[in-house]
């Protein structure tokens, strides 16, 4: 249902999609005067960045640990998070591999690697870079050695991207941050020393997290733009675009023709193509991923040192496992733990429904000893569809190419996540929204002027 109701002919700058990237352009734009109307398909807003309790215990959708960043999106989800209590913790994770967890940042945990490994790190170190080989093998074996890249991070690539790392492209990796139009920001250079100081420096990262659930950021973001006076559409239903040349001039919504002046997309950018009717355009690469909430009795407080753990052993069905006994620390529920499962299921051999991979991994949290089948309490699979963008080493391409005729529409830009099939983070995907509203902004304020 709209907040308000808005008046349908006088063109408003119309929101796609009401997660972190769509919020951030929401605020920015109502704030700045902008008459805005932000439209989101579920009934709640948030996108990936929701939490939910299951059991007592508050889960998110993934691990949402914040970082600082200091951009202007990462400036305004710390503002927001500031609005009430939160938690702040040293960042910890690990690698469950070759009988061991390997942690990181890794606290000169390194020194206690077997000798080769060491070596294999100071040769990376020490030795030249190799030009030329854009693939994610490339750049890690090189940082890592080739040894610890095959215990620790090959299965852990596979698992996660459902791409082996040679086919799998560095960016995807790295995340470089993105124009609004999907060209690459410059890859900070660094020489060998001012890597090894940023990483000695990243060992003494700390973490925030809104106390009650990282799906706080996107409610207090969703009640900041409503009181600047923009109005907003959660559970939506279908929408329509009207197009006269090469602009969008309306949007049909809930029976409604709204007259559009801009328009900012955050959905799947397969989407929007499928929108424009833009048929024959290279599709972007997204899997799905689908998460596993369980709940275990558990007399005693685990001691849980990481937020999350990957396990690249190809014999367990999950990739990831995450602890939210690790953020609250004593906070949750006595008597039971929490964990969540991340599982591609597009990297699973074989072709596999939903129960059966939930089946399969509380059978696997049993076997690495985590907890017993006979203490589980309550589960509750969640399916994210398109949530992850995968790079292959030809994406370049098929981004611009993909891109091309959506740029191609004046008056459009589609950023963020899923919008802008963009490999990134919370602040990032904020930052896409900021900068698709300054880009707005800036259109109609040449417009304005003489
Ligand atoms: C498992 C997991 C763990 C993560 N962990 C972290 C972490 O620890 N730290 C961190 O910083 N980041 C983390 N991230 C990344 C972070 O969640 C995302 O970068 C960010 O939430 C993306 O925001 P977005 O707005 O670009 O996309 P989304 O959140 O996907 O928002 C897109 C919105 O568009 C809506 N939509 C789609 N189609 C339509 C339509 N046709 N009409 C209307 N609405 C539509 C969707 O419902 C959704 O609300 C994680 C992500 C995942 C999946």
């Amino acid at each position: 249902m709209p907040s308000r109701r808005l008046d349908s002919r006088k063109p408003c700058v119309l929101i796609v999609g009401a997660g972190l990237a769509g919020l951030c352009a929401a605020v920015t734009l109502a704030e700045a005067g902008q008459r805005c109307l932000l439209l989101e398909r579920e009934p709640e807003a948030g996108g990936l960045a929701r939490s939910l309790t299951l059991d007592g215990v508050t889960f998110d959708y993934g691990p949402h640990v914040l970082f600082e960043e200091d951009s202007p999106g990462g400036r305004l989800l710390v503002d927001i998070l500031e609005d009430g209590p939160v938690i702040s913790r040293r960042f910890a994770f690990a690698i469950q591999a070759g009988g061991r967890h390997f942690a990181f940042p890794n606290h000169f945990d390194v020194l206690r690697y077997p000798w080769r490994y060491q070596r294999e790190i100071l040769a990376g170190l020490l030795g030249p870079r190799r030009p030329g080989d854009d693939s994610a093998r490339g750049e890690l074996s090189a940082k890592t050695g080739p040894g610890l890249y095959a215990l620790l991070f090959a299965g852990m690539l596979r698992k996660k991207s459902a791409l082996d790392g040679d086919a799998l492209h560095r960016h995807w990796l790295l995340r470089p941050g993105r124009t609004v139009h999907g060209d690459l920001e410059p890859l900070p250079r660094q020489s060998k020393l001012a890597t090894l100081f940023g990483i000695i420096t990243r060992l003494r990262r700390r973490y925030l997290y809104p106390a009650g659930g990282f799906g706080q950021l996107p409610d207090r973001l969703l009640a900041r733009f409503t009181r600047a006076g923009g109005r907003s559409m959660l559970g939506c239903g279908p929408i329509a675009f009207s197009r006269e040349a090469d602009h969008i001039r309306a949007v049909t919504v809930g029976g409604q023709r709204i007259a559009v002046d801009q328009a900012i997309w955050t959905g799947p950018m397969d989407r929007l193509q499928q929108a424009l009717g833009l048929g024959g355009a290279p599709a972007p690469r997204f899997e799905d991923i689908l998460l596993v909430f369980l709940t275990y009795d558990c007399p005693r407080p685990p001691r849980r040192p990481f937020v999350y753990v990957y396990h690249p052993d190809p014999e367990i069905i999950f990739n990831r496992s995450s602890y939210p006994a690790s953020i609250f620390n004593g906070l949750g529920p006595s008597g039971r733990e929490g964990i969540c499962l991340e599982i591609t299921p597009g990297a699973v051999p074989g072709h596999h429904c939903i129960d059966d991979l939930v089946r399969r991994a509380i059978a696997d949290v049993e076997r690495l000893g985590l907890h017993p089948t006979a203490r589980l309490r309550e589960k509750k699979a969640l399916l994210l569809p398109s949530a992850l963008p995968v790079y292959d080493l030809g994406y370049a391409a098929r981004m611009t190419a993909a891109r091309r005729d959506i740029r191609a529409v004046g008056n459009l830009l589609s950023v963020g996540r899923l919008g802008g099939w963009h490999f990134c983070m919370s602040p990032e995907a904020a930052d896409q929204g900021i900068k698709a509203a300054r880009a707005v902004l800036a259109k109609s304020c040449g417009r304005r002027d003489p």
